[in-house]
């Protein structure tokens, strides 16, 4: 945090707010300037962020540099953290690619979408069994039922499972089943759900929220690296603007974004970014580009009957196509995949 003083502020104001800031325990690190003093500050956050300096005499502005979130920044740790999820990893130079539909609707359904992702290189599957809904009249996912048929598919194909997490009470029931578990953008702050997330034991694949900026995600993600779960994938899935043409707004700068400023992985999300299956191959590609550690997508044996966003689904049909695509760009890029 740095202290600014007013232009022609006195020693004496000076030497109040160092003595204030001491006083807390921080330490104060005066430098003249021409015109105004400006005074830093080092010390506990917390602590120093209580201390009530704008309203000390002399002082024009407060500005914070301290980064609110410490385990997931980079000065903690400085080389990428690699999860392995059953031998499928992601991050640090690993890349992976995660497909299935949007919500499990039958055994059959999740089974062919993870054999076409398996077929087609993917290297881990996705699937709703608790959905997060706008609307409470639409489909709610088919719950534990839905757990099971992915945990079959995972057995059938050998594909790791990825699966939303929205209730507190339920990480237990989904810990069991699923091998990575999804907060949704709906919960990006949600922080009961959060620290919950923190003792599951289990990777946590982390959405960022249509209003959350960079800074509150890698905040959201401190939440569960705090509680002792390290494997934490950040995942970008658009925001939202005054942009109707998409779903959402790709902000493909948060990846590189995140990249500097945390060791986590993060994983670009073009299926709820864009909202339409059209965009979803150059999204993809632009997420790769910005150095993204893997892709989410939403997949379907037959999109146009899905219960659940149907219009921005690959049919499984046109995956193997698709992936070859975003795994030469990955490959290119200098990653192994998975
Ligand atoms: C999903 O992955 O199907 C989903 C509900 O995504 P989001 O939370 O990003 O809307
Ligand atoms: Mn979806």
């Amino acid at each position: 945090m740095m202290v600014i003083m007013r232009e022609g502020a006195t020693e004496e104001e000076v030497a109040h707010v160092v003595a204030r800031v001491e006083e807390a325990g921080a330490s104060a690190h005066v430098s003249r300037g021409e015109r105004v003093t400006v005074i830093g500050v080092i010390g506990d956050r917390e602590l120093v962020t209580q201390l009530p300096l704008e309203a000390l005499p002399g002082v024009e502005r407060v500005v914070a540099i301290l980064k609110p979130y410490k385990l997931v920044s980079r000065e903690f740790r400085r080389e990428d953290t690699v999860i392995d999820v059953r031998g499928s990893r992601v991050g640090g130079g690993h890349f992976a690619l995660i497909a299935g539909p949007c919500s499990v609707e039958t055994y059959e359904q999740v089974l062919a979408a993870a054999e076409a992702g398996k077929r087609a290189g993917a290297t881990m599957m996705r699937g709703g069994a608790f959905k997060p809904r706008t609307s409470p009249y639409a489909f709610q996912g088919l719950g534990l039922e839905g757990l099971k048929m992915l945990a079959a598919a995972r057995d059938a194909t050998g594909l790791p499972v990825v699966t939303e997490v929205m209730d507190p009470r339920d990480v237990e029931t989904v810990a069991e089943y699923a091998d990575v578990l999804q907060v949704g953008a709906r919960n990006t702050q949600n922080f009961l759900l959060l620290s919950e997330l923190g003792k599951a034991g289990k990777p946590i694949l982390l959405k960022r929220g249509p209003a959350v900026t960079v800074e509150e995600l890698l905040m959201a993600a401190e939440y569960i690296v705090k509680e002792g779960n390290r494997e934490v994938i950040l995942c970008e899935r658009g925001i939202r603007t005054f942009e109707t043409a998409t779903r959402n707004t790709f902000d493909v700068s948060a990846v590189p974004l995140v990249k500097m400023a945390s060791h986590l992985p993060i994983v670009v999300d073009p299926s709820h970014s864009a909202g339409r299956s059209d965009l979803v191959l150059p999204l993809s590609l632009a997420g790769v580009a910005a150095g993204a550690d893997g892709v989410l997508v939403e997949t379907h044996p037959n999109p146009e009957h899905a219960l659940c966003d149907g219009p921005q689904s690959l049919p499984t049909a046109a995956f193997a196509e698709y992936a070859e695509r975003v795994l030469g760009l990955a490959r290119w890029m200098g990653k192994t995949i998975g």
